[in-house]
Protein backbone atom coordinates (compact mmCIF):
# COMPACT_ATOMS: atom_id res chain seq x y z
CA UNK A 1 0.00 0.00 0.00
CA UNK A 2 1.47 3.48 -0.88
CA UNK A 3 1.14 6.83 0.44
CA UNK A 4 -0.01 9.22 -2.28
CA UNK A 5 -1.82 12.44 -0.78
CA UNK A 6 -1.87 13.49 2.79
CA UNK A 7 -5.40 14.04 4.00
CA UNK A 8 -4.77 15.61 6.90
CA UNK A 9 -2.24 16.74 9.66
CA UNK A 10 -4.13 16.50 13.27
CA UNK A 11 -2.01 16.69 16.84
CA UNK A 12 -1.19 13.24 17.21
CA UNK A 13 -1.44 11.71 13.53
CA UNK A 14 -1.12 12.17 9.77
CA UNK A 15 -3.46 10.47 8.03
CA UNK A 16 -2.31 10.04 4.38
CA UNK A 17 -5.03 8.83 1.06
CA UNK A 18 -3.73 5.45 -1.02
CA UNK A 19 -4.21 4.03 -4.00
CA UNK A 20 -7.28 2.26 -2.90
CA UNK A 21 -10.08 4.97 -2.39
CA UNK A 22 -11.21 3.24 0.40
CA UNK A 23 -8.07 2.96 2.38
CA UNK A 24 -6.53 5.02 4.38
CA UNK A 25 -2.76 4.77 6.34
CA UNK A 26 -2.40 6.28 9.17
CA UNK A 27 0.84 7.52 10.93
CA UNK A 28 1.44 8.17 14.25
CA UNK A 29 4.01 10.98 15.90
CA UNK A 30 5.51 11.87 18.87
CA UNK A 31 4.02 14.40 19.52
CA UNK A 32 1.79 15.64 22.62
CA UNK A 33 -0.56 18.14 23.27
CA UNK A 34 -2.80 18.94 26.40
CA UNK A 35 -5.64 21.58 27.36
CA UNK A 36 -6.73 21.36 23.49
CA UNK A 37 -3.03 22.28 22.20
CA UNK A 38 -2.44 25.00 25.47
CA UNK A 39 0.44 22.38 26.21
CA UNK A 40 2.95 21.01 23.22
CA UNK A 41 5.89 18.67 23.47
CA UNK A 42 6.90 15.61 22.16
CA UNK A 43 6.62 12.05 24.02
CA UNK A 44 9.70 9.31 22.77
CA UNK A 45 8.35 6.58 20.75
CA UNK A 46 4.71 7.68 21.60
CA UNK A 47 3.88 6.69 18.04
CA UNK A 48 4.73 3.52 18.33
CA UNK A 49 3.43 2.27 21.60
CA UNK A 50 -0.03 4.33 20.22
CA UNK A 51 -0.01 2.39 16.91
CA UNK A 52 0.71 -0.94 18.11
CA UNK A 53 -1.65 -0.84 20.99
CA UNK A 54 -4.38 0.46 19.24
CA UNK A 55 -4.06 -2.54 16.55
CA UNK A 56 -3.39 -4.89 19.23
CA UNK A 57 -6.85 -3.92 20.90
CA UNK A 58 -8.94 -3.55 18.18
CA UNK A 59 -8.22 -6.74 16.92
CA UNK A 60 -9.22 -8.30 19.83
CA UNK A 61 -12.44 -5.53 20.01
CA UNK A 62 -13.23 -7.24 16.39
CA UNK A 63 -13.06 -10.59 18.00
CA UNK A 64 -15.57 -9.54 20.58
CA UNK A 65 -18.23 -8.22 17.94
CA UNK A 66 -17.01 -4.50 17.62
CA UNK A 67 -16.35 -3.77 13.85
CA UNK A 68 -13.51 -1.55 13.46
CA UNK A 69 -11.69 0.68 11.00
CA UNK A 70 -8.49 -1.47 11.14
CA UNK A 71 -6.92 -3.63 8.40
CA UNK A 72 -3.18 -3.98 8.84
CA UNK A 73 -0.15 -3.00 10.18
CA UNK A 74 2.39 -2.19 7.73
CA UNK A 75 5.42 -0.75 9.88
CA UNK A 76 5.72 0.86 14.19
CA UNK A 77 3.77 3.63 13.50
CA UNK A 78 1.59 3.19 10.19
CA UNK A 79 -1.70 1.13 9.83
CA UNK A 80 -4.29 0.93 7.06
CA UNK A 81 -7.78 1.69 7.98
CA UNK A 82 -10.65 1.80 6.27
CA UNK A 83 -12.15 5.26 5.29
CA UNK A 84 -14.91 6.43 7.23
CA UNK A 85 -16.71 9.47 8.07
CA UNK A 86 -16.03 10.48 11.73
CA UNK A 87 -19.09 10.92 13.64
CA UNK A 88 -18.43 14.17 15.61
CA UNK A 89 -18.55 12.99 19.16
CA UNK A 90 -15.94 12.14 21.54
CA UNK A 91 -17.03 8.78 23.55
CA UNK A 92 -16.54 9.21 27.04
CA UNK A 93 -16.98 5.63 29.14
CA UNK A 94 -15.97 5.87 32.87
CA UNK A 95 -15.27 3.00 35.73
CA UNK A 96 -13.72 5.63 38.68
CA UNK A 97 -14.08 8.83 38.75
CA UNK A 98 -10.98 11.17 37.19
CA UNK A 99 -10.51 14.28 35.52
CA UNK A 100 -13.10 16.41 34.39
CA UNK A 101 -15.70 14.03 36.11
CA UNK A 102 -14.32 14.75 38.99
CA UNK A 103 -14.22 18.21 39.29
CA UNK A 104 -18.11 18.36 37.47
CA UNK A 105 -19.34 16.21 40.63
CA UNK A 106 -16.49 17.24 43.57
CA UNK A 107 -15.98 13.22 43.64
CA UNK A 108 -12.14 12.30 44.75
CA UNK A 109 -9.90 10.93 42.08
CA UNK A 110 -10.52 7.10 42.64
CA UNK A 111 -13.68 7.14 43.33
CA UNK A 112 -15.31 3.97 41.79
CA UNK A 113 -18.41 4.60 40.06
CA UNK A 114 -21.36 1.66 41.00
CA UNK A 115 -21.42 1.34 36.97
CA UNK A 116 -19.78 2.34 34.21
CA UNK A 117 -20.59 5.83 33.03
CA UNK A 118 -21.12 7.03 29.13
CA UNK A 119 -20.39 10.40 28.25
CA UNK A 120 -20.42 12.33 25.21
CA UNK A 121 -19.04 15.49 23.86
CA UNK A 122 -19.23 16.97 20.32
CA UNK A 123 -15.71 16.72 18.54
CA UNK A 124 -15.37 21.01 17.88
CA UNK A 125 -12.00 22.19 19.43
CA UNK A 126 -12.87 25.77 18.96
CA UNK A 127 -15.68 25.19 21.43
CA UNK A 128 -13.74 23.07 23.43
CA UNK A 129 -15.47 19.56 22.96
CA UNK A 130 -18.39 20.39 25.33
CA UNK A 131 -20.08 17.63 26.83
CA UNK A 132 -23.76 16.74 25.06
CA UNK A 133 -26.29 14.48 25.57
CA UNK A 134 -28.66 12.15 23.04
CA UNK A 135 -30.99 15.05 22.82
CA UNK A 136 -28.29 17.79 21.84
CA UNK A 137 -27.01 14.96 19.24
CA UNK A 138 -29.67 13.65 17.76
CA UNK A 139 -31.27 17.76 17.64
CA UNK A 140 -28.22 18.24 15.80
CA UNK A 141 -28.42 15.31 13.37
CA UNK A 142 -24.90 14.18 14.39
CA UNK A 143 -25.94 10.90 13.91
CA UNK A 144 -29.39 8.90 13.79
CA UNK A 145 -31.22 7.54 16.66
CA UNK A 146 -30.35 4.02 15.34
CA UNK A 147 -26.38 4.93 15.19
CA UNK A 148 -26.20 6.31 18.58
CA UNK A 149 -27.88 3.54 19.86
CA UNK A 150 -24.86 1.31 18.13
CA UNK A 151 -22.46 3.44 19.48
CA UNK A 152 -23.89 2.93 22.81
CA UNK A 153 -23.36 -0.73 22.63
CA UNK A 154 -20.41 -0.71 21.00
CA UNK A 155 -18.72 1.43 23.52
CA UNK A 156 -19.94 -0.48 26.61
CA UNK A 157 -18.76 -3.38 24.66
CA UNK A 158 -14.90 -2.09 24.44
CA UNK A 159 -15.47 -1.34 28.09
CA UNK A 160 -16.42 -4.61 29.32
CA UNK A 161 -13.80 -6.28 27.04
CA UNK A 162 -10.92 -4.15 28.01
CA UNK A 163 -11.72 -3.86 31.67
CA UNK A 164 -11.25 -7.61 32.10
CA UNK A 165 -8.09 -7.52 29.73
CA UNK A 166 -6.34 -5.16 31.40
CA UNK A 167 -7.35 -6.94 34.53
CA UNK A 168 -5.18 -9.74 33.55
CA UNK A 169 -2.30 -7.05 33.17
CA UNK A 170 -2.53 -5.74 36.81
CA UNK A 171 -4.07 -2.70 34.88
CA UNK A 172 -7.34 -0.71 35.89
CA UNK A 173 -9.13 1.18 33.36
CA UNK A 174 -10.27 4.22 34.90
CA UNK A 175 -11.35 5.57 31.89
CA UNK A 176 -11.44 6.54 27.80
CA UNK A 177 -12.69 7.78 24.85
CA UNK A 178 -13.05 6.51 21.70
CA UNK A 179 -14.64 7.60 18.09
CA UNK A 180 -16.85 5.97 15.82
CA UNK A 181 -17.13 6.60 11.97
CA UNK A 182 -19.36 5.36 9.20
CA UNK A 183 -18.41 3.13 6.23
CA UNK A 184 -19.22 4.15 2.69
CA UNK A 185 -22.34 1.59 3.16
CA UNK A 186 -22.78 3.18 6.53
CA UNK A 187 -22.30 0.91 8.72
CA UNK A 188 -20.40 2.13 12.06
CA UNK A 189 -17.13 0.99 13.16
CA UNK A 190 -14.87 1.74 16.21
CA UNK A 191 -12.13 4.26 14.25
CA UNK A 192 -9.42 6.56 15.52
CA UNK A 193 -7.23 5.24 18.63
CA UNK A 194 -7.20 3.12 21.57
CA UNK A 195 -3.84 3.88 23.80
CA UNK A 196 -2.77 5.84 26.59
CA UNK A 197 -3.33 9.15 24.93
CA UNK A 198 -6.96 8.39 24.88
CA UNK A 199 -7.37 6.00 28.31
CA UNK A 200 -6.24 6.32 31.85
CA UNK A 201 -4.39 3.51 32.99
CA UNK A 202 -3.62 2.91 36.89
CA UNK A 203 -1.49 0.15 38.37
CA UNK A 204 -3.73 -2.01 40.39
CA UNK A 205 -1.77 -2.21 42.88
CA UNK A 206 0.35 0.79 43.06
CA UNK A 207 -2.60 2.97 41.55
CA UNK A 208 0.77 4.54 39.82
CA UNK A 209 -0.43 6.91 36.41
CA UNK A 210 0.17 5.10 33.23
CA UNK A 211 -1.30 7.42 30.71
CA UNK A 212 -0.95 10.79 29.37
CA UNK A 213 -2.07 12.43 32.70
CA UNK A 214 1.74 12.23 33.44
CA UNK A 215 2.10 14.89 30.34
CA UNK A 216 -0.61 16.99 31.24
CA UNK A 217 -0.02 17.19 34.78
CA UNK A 218 3.68 17.98 34.23
CA UNK A 219 4.44 15.09 36.59
CA UNK A 220 7.16 13.20 34.49
CA UNK A 221 8.15 9.61 33.42
CA UNK A 222 5.49 9.54 30.47
CA UNK A 223 8.05 7.93 28.38
CA UNK A 224 8.58 4.75 31.24
CA UNK A 225 5.06 4.99 31.98
CA UNK A 226 4.24 3.90 27.67
CA UNK A 227 6.77 1.56 27.56
CA UNK A 228 5.49 0.00 30.28
CA UNK A 229 2.12 -0.73 29.17
CA UNK A 230 3.30 -1.79 25.91
CA UNK A 231 5.53 -4.23 28.23
CA UNK A 232 2.49 -5.61 29.95
CA UNK A 233 0.44 -5.70 26.51
CA UNK A 234 2.95 -7.07 24.12
CA UNK A 235 6.01 -8.17 26.34
CA UNK A 236 8.27 -6.03 24.55
CA UNK A 237 9.31 -2.24 23.98
CA UNK A 238 10.54 -0.19 21.29
CA UNK A 239 13.96 -0.26 20.39
CA UNK A 240 16.27 2.92 20.89
N1 LIG B 1 -9.78 12.11 26.51
C1 LIG B 1 -9.20 12.07 25.26
N2 LIG B 1 -9.18 13.19 24.49
C2 LIG B 1 -9.75 14.37 24.89
C3 LIG B 1 -10.35 14.40 26.17
C4 LIG B 1 -10.36 13.27 26.95
O1 LIG B 1 -8.70 11.03 24.83
O2 LIG B 1 -9.70 15.35 24.13
C5 LIG B 1 -9.80 10.91 27.35
C6 LIG B 1 -8.89 11.04 28.56
O3 LIG B 1 -7.63 10.48 28.29
C7 LIG B 1 -9.63 10.23 29.59
C8 LIG B 1 -11.10 10.31 29.20
O4 LIG B 1 -11.11 10.74 27.84
O5 LIG B 1 -9.23 8.87 29.50
C9 LIG B 1 -11.90 11.26 30.04
O6 LIG B 1 -11.28 12.51 30.03
P1 LIG B 1 -11.84 13.74 30.90
O7 LIG B 1 -13.22 14.10 30.41
O8 LIG B 1 -11.68 13.44 32.33
O9 LIG B 1 -10.96 14.96 30.43
P2 LIG B 1 -9.58 15.50 30.94
O10 LIG B 1 -9.61 15.50 32.43
O11 LIG B 1 -8.57 14.56 30.34
O12 LIG B 1 -9.56 16.86 30.31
Amino acid sequence: MIKTKQLYEGKAKKVWETEDPNLLIVDYKDDATAGNGAKKGTIHDKGIINNRMSNFMMKMLEKEGVPTHYVEEISDRETVVKRVTIVPLEVIVRNIAAGSLSKRLGLPEGTPMKRPVLEYCYKDDALGDPMVNEYHILAMEWCTKEELDTIAKYAFAVNDFMVKYLKTLNLDLVDFKIEFGRLSDGTIVLADEISPDTCRLWDCDTKEKLDKDRFRRDMGGEEDAYKEVMRRLMGEVPED
